[in-house]
């Protein structure tokens, strides 16, 4: 016998130079592939080094195959997690005429729980049947195994009350599957079957147990089963503890969350990764921060696990510097941060108002070769809709259809909410139509998006159709079309639909709802039913209701009902500038130059200063934050020159700004000054210099739009033909040839 073939018989499987030295050598002397049994068992070597390629040509070449080679070579594939190949090489095994044999079939049936794929695997069970095999208990437990895994439980239950012969690990495996399903009564008496049968649980079957129902949401289990098996003197493993502690954030319970951190002290614990982001995640979700930053501060050795737990309990917590400023840390400690990371970094700054901040994440997070995933693009698209970024929200878009997660509902959900609150409509409505499952968060996207645009009609026949396919409302639905119907006038079919909130859908009316009611009667006039709607609240009216009646008020020029609303504003939120000028403004509308005197003394007196305002627009890919009076912006002196040039031809055409809207002690040329300084029309003028004419621009502004940049902005439209949308906090105006969508009112 040569060396090269001594090696194949010997005990220990030689290394894979080994293996290839004997392949040349049995090469030369043409023993294979001719002959069966050497060329099989080189084939298992290289399956056995995950070779997978090699083994596979010799199968090829194998003269007379026999199920060895493929035994070898599947167990191989499946070892390498190639889970559909394994399955079409054991199919072709079958189609040789080899039957399935009790050392394949399981590793068939491991690769059909992996996948997961119940049919195939419900055909390897039959197979099993028809080869007389379906007895062997190594058979049966993969069967259940696979059952479980494709949550198929009572299946698995079936194979498994018919065996005979039941192992602690098949045991083990059934209560799992029970518990993570959430069977809680049937995991718990198996367990006690399992005892009686005389085979006596380990600490596999107890974590399983815990673990199944920490999963399916039964947290009191957990750490009532977590108890029984301390006191039976198990160890408290790493396992079991992240599973407890993630139950105790669920409940919420800082008592059992310090119990279990003592002990996890005194077994030494806190240093293993899974029981330190357990830990900092407890804490977080307890709202107990300061406890989480110590935790993890304590422990040196960080992994990217426990940086995503504190990262999370930070912007849980709305402590979105703190979380960034950890992220940006971690990054350059050079802690390998992954997607989980990158994303709930995003999210923590769409959802605390850093829609800049969370634009550049992305960007960084890409050119950092990190894929987003089909939780980042929702959790990104907010930001882009908050400040109209149309073209990152496309890229995102794009980036979803390459990605084949365009079809997530929570994607979708998010596309047509960023194209909605970016401008586009109608392309928010050409994704909803393709989105194959929607949900109720899909279908408030949408109607909130026509809501906005003013589209009120739109926005009830998608109400209607959202009925008619049987998606049950819910009160953020009514609060979209409440509003459509009081901003379009609409005032029957409001009225109607408060009534329905109410009646067919047992929803109890928010105050959302009474500020849209008070909005829609104050529109038409009827103040003083919006007035007896406030009275007669079951909640304790807001700042919105009020708001809603003041500036009902202002339309109509009531003094009486807007000093009642003002008072109880004035109340509420003392530092709101924007009651005190529109109580002003009612009262220079009538007339009245005491109370305006009255407003701005108020005013000087408190300190009450406006909030700044903020405009964005987005140019070539880039979004331009302006402020008012700000004058950090590269391009200031040209926007000035553009608003000098547009002010002169205004004045020329018997344009005279109104200064109504300004509520400050200065002189009146300065008024004019200011006015120019307003946010929205330094980025319109921004718009104007830096895109083709003909262009069409989209403004967001972060509060509502004042009288006269509205005028203006319609005069600017028409005077230099541009569409112009502007988003302010309330709606959508489009400005075209002088007119605005809004009919004026907002
Ligand atoms: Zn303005
Ligand atoms: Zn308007």
């Amino acid at each position: 016998m040569t060396a090269a073939l001594q090696f194949l018989f010997q005990r220990l499987p030689p290394s894979l130079p080994q293996t290839q030295q004997a392949h040349a050598a049995l090469l030369k002397c043409g023993t294979v592939p001719f002959d069966t049994r050497p060329t099989a068992n080189l084939l298992a070597l290289y399956a056995h080094h995950i070779r997978l390629a090699d083994a596979a040509v010799l199968l090829r070449f194998i003269p007379r195959p026999d199920p060895f080679p493929f035994s070898a070579l599947i167990s191989a594939l499946v070892s390498a997690r190639l889970f559909s190949p394994a399955l079409a090489l054991f199919s072709s095994m079958l189609s040789l005429g080899f039957p399935p044999d009790p050392f394949v079939l399981p590793v068939a049936l491991k690769a059909c729980a992996a996948l997961p794929s119940l049919p195939i695997g419900r055909q390897l069970h039959s197979l099993s049947l028809v080869a007389g095999i379906s007895a062997d208990p190594f058979i049966n437990s993969a069967l259940v195994h696979m059952y479980l895994k494709c949550r198929a439980v009572a299946d698995a239950q079936l194979v498994f009350d018919r065996m005979t012969d039941k192992s602690v690990v098949t045991w083990s495996a059934m209560i799992a599957g029970c518990a993570t399903h959430g069977r809680v009564g049937e995991a718990l008496q198996m367990f006690k079957q399992m005892r009686t049968s005389g085979v006596q649980p380990n600490q596999i079957t107890w974590n399983g147990l815990l673990v199944g129902f920490n999963r399916s949401g039964h947290p009191q289990e957990t750490v009532l089963t977590m108890r029984r098996m301390h006191s039976e003197g198990f160890e408290m493993d790493e396992v079991c503890i992240s599973s407890t502690l993630s139950a105790v954030a669920d409940m919420e319970s800082v008592a059992i969350g310090s119990q279990i951190h003592g002990y996890v002290i005194k077994a030494g614990l806190e240093v293993n990764s899974s029981v330190l982001s357990a830990l900092v995640d407890s804490y977080g979700k307890c709202g107990r921060t300061e406890e989480m930053v110590r935790v993890f501060d304590e422990v040196g050795s960080v992994d990217v696990g426990s940086c995503n737990a504190l990262i999370a309990g930070l912007s849980r917590n709305s402590r979105a510097d703190d979380a960034l400023k950890a992220f940006k840390e971690f990054k350059a400690q050079g802690i390998e941060l992954n997607v989980v990371s990158w994303t709930s970094t995003v999210a923590c700054c769409s959802q605390n108002g850093k829609d800049m901040e969370a634009l550049e994440l992305f960007r960084e997070m890409q050119a950092a070769g990190v894929d987003p995933n089909a939780v980042t693009i929702p959790c990104l698209l907010p930001a882009c809709g908050n400040i109209a970024a149309l073209m990152q929200g496309k890229s995102a878009h794009c980036f979803s259809l390459r990605k084949g997660i365009l079809m997530d509902v929570y994607v979708g959900s998010a596309l047509v909410d960023m194209y909605a609150k970016c401008g586009r409509i109608k392309d928010a409505r050409a994704i909803f139509d393709t989105m194959k499952t929607r949900n109720v968060v899909s279908w408030n996207a949408m109607i909130a998006g026509y809501a906005m645009h003013g589209k009120a009609k739109d926005a009830i026949d998608l109400f209607l159709s959202m009925k008619r396919n049987m998606q049950k409302p819910d009160s953020i639905t009514f609060i979209s079309l409440l509003s459509a119907c009081s901003q379009a006038g609409l005032t029957e079919e409001g009225e109607r639909y408060f009534i329905e909130l109410q009646q067919e859908h047992s929803i109890i009316a928010r105050v959302e709802h009474y500020a849209c009611m008070v909005s829609l009667l104050g529109r038409a006039g009827r103040l003083n039913e919006a007035y007896d709607l406030i009275r007669k609240m079951q909640v304790e009216p807001d700042g919105c209701v009020w708001g809603a009646l003041l500036s009902s008020c202002r339309v109509h020029n009531n003094v009486r009902l807007a000093e009642i609303a003002a008072e109880k504003l004035f109340q509420l939120e003392p530092e709101n500038a924007g009651n005190y000028v529109l109580l002003s403004n009612i009262y220079a509308a009538k007339g009245m130059l005491d109370g305006v005197d009255r407003m701005r003394d108020i005013m000087k007196n408190m300190g009450v200063k406006k909030e700044p305002g903020c405009s964005w627009i987005e140019i070539k890919n880039m979004v331009h934050m302006l402020l008012a009076g700000d004058k950090s912006h590269p391009q200031m002196s040209q926007i000035a020159e553009k608003l000098e040039k547009l002010s002169v031809e205004m004045k020329r055409l018997g344009y005279h700004p109104s200064t109504d809207f300004v509520l400050q002690d200065v002189e009146e040329q300065d008024k004019e000054h200011i006015l120019c300084g307003h946010s929205e029309k330094l980025a319109v003028a921004l718009g104007l210099i830096s895109t083709p004419s003909g262009t069409p621009l989209r403004v967001i502004k972060n509060l509502r739009i004042c009288g006269d940049c509205h005028a203006a902005i319609k005069f600017i439209s028409n005077f230099e033909g541009r569409e112009i949308h502007v988003r302010d906090t309330n709606r959508f105006h489009h400005f075209k040839d002088g007119h605005c969508s809004c009919g004026d009112y907002w």
